[in-house]
């Protein structure tokens, strides 16, 4: 095959919104490098990492936009938001108020998110023991909203599957 028959790269921007401590840039580095750190290194402004990988026989690269999420999302520069494609919303499982603090920041950006495929990742499934939603609670969030995904940064569970659901949408043509 010769470069011209290259099918092109598709290139699109994924902003990764929550609450603080939910775990989104653990879950990025999870993805991107599959390492995970119990450090806590809190994210100043934004930080952007990329990946490249292939959905359904098509190359896609991933800017990843892990936002940093302080007490007040208000602090967020709608910039950060500009010329997204895509949207995870990361909520900590063990943390029920992280489900109503992801969706405020959202709705705090209804404007620049307008339309976008959102996925939702509800975080810390490694932690069982401390789980804050029951799988009834789970399976109403994910009735007739964006798709839900039970992860762990820590083991890696389902980050990989959630990261390429949102992939798959954005190269719906
Ligand atoms: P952020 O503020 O949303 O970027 O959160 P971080 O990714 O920095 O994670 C906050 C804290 O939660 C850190 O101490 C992480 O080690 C921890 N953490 C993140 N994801 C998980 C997870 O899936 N399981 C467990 N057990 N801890 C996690
Ligand atoms: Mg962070």
């Amino acid at each position: 095959m010769t470069h011209k028959d290259q099918p092109s790269m598709i290139q699109k921007k994924v902003c990764i919104l929550g609450a603080f401590g939910v775990g989104k840039s653990s879950l990025v580095s999870q993805f991107v490098h599959r390492k995970f750190s119990e450090k806590y290194l809190s994210t100043m402004g934004v930080k952007i990492e990329r990946k490249e990988f292939s959905v359904n026989g098509r190359s896609i690269n991933l800017m990843l936009w892990d936002i940093h999420g302080e007490e007040d999302y208000k602090q967020i520069p709608t910039t950060y938001l500009r010329g997204a494609s895509g949207i995870i919303m990361v909520v900590d499982g063990t943390r029920r108020s992280s489900l109503e603090e992801g969706r405020e920041i959202l709705a705090g950006f209804q404007d620049e998110l307008e339309g976008l495929p959102v996925v939702i990742m509800v975080n810390k499934y490694d932690l069982l023991d401390e789980w804050s939603f029951s799988s009834t609670e789970i399976q109403t969030l994910s009735e007739g909203g964006p798709p839900v995904y039970l992860t762990s940064a820590k083991t890696g569970v389902h980050v990989e599957e959630a990261f390429h659901k949102l992939a798959e949408e954005l190269i719906r043509p």
